[in-house]
């Protein structure tokens, strides 16, 4: 169980914690304050990653793939890590509204999808 923030109670699970969103988030029963992992602290996180993946992407073509992608996920395992259970929390005033599906959206999401893609496959053919 994790902290609330606002009451100091711990009421949040961890469950709650990695589920929370700006659309969902965590909502303590105690106060019945809303709460999500703090985005400034996972902004930080993600540019320490960037920082420690420089390295990696330097040493990639001379390191095995295996090493590199045992790295990557390592990386992103950390991360996780920090953020669902040493981040703090963020309070939130209300819940945002969810997102609508628009055509933007599916389009947005398709070419990310693609450009995710694009990662593994520079990696496997170096293209
Ligand atoms: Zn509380």
């Amino acid at each position: 169980m994790f902290t609330c923030p606002n009451c100091h109670s711990k009421t949040i699970s961890l469950r709650a914690k990695m589920s929370a969103s700006i659309f969902r988030p965590a909502r303590c029963p105690s106060c019945g304050g809303l709460f999500i992992v703090s985005r400034g602290a996972v902004l930080g996180a993600l540019a320490v990653a960037e920082l420690a993946a420089v390295p990696l992407l330097v040493a990639g073509p001379t390191i095995p793939f295996v090493a590199f992608v045992s790295l990557v996920v390592l990386l992103g395992v950390l991360g996780c890590a920090y953020s669902f259970g040493f981040a703090p929390m963020e309070q939130l005033a209300h819940a945002e509204p969810e997102p609508k599906w628009t055509a933007t959206t599916y389009v947005l999401v398709a070419m990310g999808l693609v450009a995710l893609c694009l990662i593994p496959a520079y990696a496997i053919f170096r293209l």
